[in-house]
């Protein structure tokens, strides 16, 4: 990252240097839209002044982080731009027009698109009624990246919710458990939506998410070691089979082992995939050779196995994400 780059934005904006230093690393990471990006950060720093989170910080750096995880999920400049302004037309003097002859029609239209959003009034449903409004939210954004600012937007607020009263972290926590990470599963973005359920879930249930957590944190080493262990294991047959492949490990997350206990009415114990590993290959081919390694190194549960390689899980189904 170029210092003089943010050495000139620490002497011009008054805001903590790792707020610059994102705002420094999204510029750099769209060399040609650089200029437009940080005309976009010092629009939004300018008409959001004055105005404070409810945690007290200075508000810009909400759109500041909502903007650089956008960023970080790789989207485009606009996308980026948009996300910097995504609050302006909403809460500041500024209007679209601006917006638009400022930074162009996209812009315009995304951070519109937010803010349209933002005006639908959630109420919790029947999980039937529940699905049309999933669908008319992603219809409603015309542009799939109003989503993605959106779904930023969330991110933000709930790692930073705590300072709301109760019953707004409720309220916010459910719409972003029942609209939110869905449509983030749906686009494929998975860690997304883990994170947005583990949060809401922190908040709706905090003794369920808590008893989940610390059993967790009692067993970590051994979970780590195991999964170390596991991970050496299948790439020394991997090796051995000359197969290429990409091995993941990794500890279930807090919502689906919540989902298990307390939906399915099971024990920690009656919970076989709180650890998991993931091997990723080239084709399908590819994928029947690992299974046949990993079902010689390990012995399949009689009824337990499932087949998702030849039966795709549709979307609906793979809330549990293929796994059991
Ligand atoms: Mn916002």
């Amino acid at each position: 990252m170029s210092e003089s780059m943010i050495e000139s934005l620490r002497g011009k904006y008054e805001l903590e240097p790792a707020y610059l230093d994102k705002v420094a690393a999204m510029a750099e990471h769209h060399p040609e839209d650089r200029e437009l990006i940080l005309g976009a950060f010092d629009f939004a720093y300018k008409a959001h002044d004055g105005q404070r989170r409810k945690s007290g910080e200075p508000y810009i750096i909400h759109p500041i982080s909502v903007a650089s995880l956008i960023d970080e999920w790789g989207f485009d400049s606009e996308s980026v731009m948009a996300g910097l302004l995504h609050d302006t037309i909403e809460d500041t003097e500024v209007s679209f027009q601006e917006v638009e002859s400022r930074f162009g029609h996209s812009v315009a239209e995304l951070v519109d698109g937010v803010t349209k959003l933002g005006h639908v009034v959630y109420q919790s449903r029947e999980e039937e009624q529940m699905e049309d409004l999933r669908k008319m939210f992603i219809a409603m954004a015309k542009d799939i990246r109003v989503i993605i600012i959106k779904l930023a937007d969330c991110t933000h607020n709930i790692r930073t919710i705590q300072f709301k009263t109760i019953e707004s972290q409720r309220k916010k926590a459910l719409e972003i458990m029942e609209i939110y990470a869905p449509i983030a599963h749906r686009l494929g973005m998975q860690s997304v939506k883990w994170e947005l359920e583990d949060r809401s879930l922190k908040v709706l249930d905090p003794i369920g998410y808590a008893e989940i957590e610390n059993y967790i944190k009692d067993r970590t080493d051994t979970f780590n070691k195991f999964l170390d262990r596991t991970k050496d294991t299948i790439a020394a047959a991997l090796k051995e089979h000359n197969i290429e492949g990409q091995i993941k490990a990794r500890l279930k997350q807090i919502y689906s082992i919540y989902r298990k206990l307390y939906g399915q009415n099971l024990q920690f114990s009656e919970i076989y995939d709180i650890c998991a590993t993931r091997v990723i290959v080239k084709d399908l081919a590819g994928c029947y050779s690992v299974l046949g390694i990993i079902h010689d190194l390990y012995k399949p549960i009689p009824g337990r196995f499932k087949d998702y390689i030849s039966a795709v899980p549709l979307p609906s189904e793979a809330a549990g994400e293929g796994e059991n």
